[in-house]
C-alpha cells in the first residue's frame, strides 16, 4: 500500500468565494510521485506535468490533481461527498501501485483542450438543453471537467456522430458502455480499499 494515511481538508475554492460547491484536499502521509507515471499510463484523458510533477484528471464532473504530497478534488457537494471521492482516489492510487508490474509507465505530456476548439465541435444551437445558457459555457465547463459529454443530448443524434467522435478524441473520453454514446471517463475506481484518514 502506497498511501496509508491522509488528513482531509474541505474548503471553498479560492477562485469562487461564497460558492456552494467545495474543493477537497487530501494531505498525504506518503510521497506518491513514483506512482504518477503509472497513473498517467492508465487514466484516460489525464494531463501529466513532469516538471511539477503533477497529474490532472477529469472524472465524473470532478477535476482531480495528483501531487507528490496531496490530492485535490474539485466540485464536491459537502464533506460526505469529499470523503467518498478521496477514499476512491486513494484506493485507485494504491491499486495502481500494487499492479505496477503489469503497467508500462509513461512520462508523456498531453496538451489540455481549450474551450474554443471544443466549442467549434459542438452543435452550437444554444438550445439550453444541457442546462447551460450557451454552447460556449458548456464548452468551457467540459474543458474543466465540470460537465460530461452526455449532458448535451444533441450529440447523441446521428447527424452529430462525427462531432462526438472528434470531441471524444480531443477530450480523451471513452465511449459510455452503458448507452453507447456520449459518455466520459469510465475508468473511475470501482472498489474502495486501503487508506485511513488521520
Ligand atoms: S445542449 Fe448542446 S447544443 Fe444545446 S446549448 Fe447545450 S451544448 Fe449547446
Amino acid at each position: 500500500m502506497l498511501i496509508d494515511g491522509y488528513h482531509l481538508e474541505v474548503l471553498t475554492p479560492r477562485c469562487e468565494p461564497g460558492s456552494e460547491r467545495f474543493a477537497a484536499v487530501a494531505h498525504l502521509v506518503n510521497d506518491i510521485r513514483d506512482v504518477l507515471p503509472y497513473l498517467n499510463a492508465t487514466l484516460a484523458g489525464a494531463v501529466y506535468n513532469g516538471s511539477a510533477p503533477a497529474l490532472i484528471w477529469k472524472t465524473c464532473g470532478h477535476s482531480v490533481a495528483f501531487h507528490p504530497d496531496h490530492i485535490g478534488v474539485s466540485n464536491v457537494e459537502d464533506r460526505d461527498e469529499a470523503v467518498l471521492e478521496v477514499e476512491e482516489l486513494v484506493a485507485l492510487v494504491n491499486r495502481t501501485w500494487e499492479n505496477r508490474a503489469e503497467i508500462e509507465p509513461t512520462l508523456r505530456e498531453r496538451r489540455r483542450a481549450v474551450p474554443m476548439e471544443v466549442y467549434l465541435l459542438l452543435p452550437r444551437t444554444n438550445c439550453k438543453a444541457c442546462g447551460l445558457e450557451t454552447c460556449f459555457i458548456y464548452a468551457t465547463r467540459l474543458t474543466l471537467g465540470q460537465v460530461e459529454l452526455r449532458a448535451c443530448p444533441l450529440l447523441a443524434r446521428p447527424e452529430h456522430r462525427d462531432r462526438l467522435t472528434r470531441l471524444r478524441r480531443l477530450l480523451s473520453v471513452e465511449p459510455d458502455a452503458a448507452n453507447g454514446q456520449a459518455g466520459i471517463e469510465q475508468t473511475a475506481p470501482q472498489d474502495v480499499a486501503g487508506g485511513k484518514r488521520t
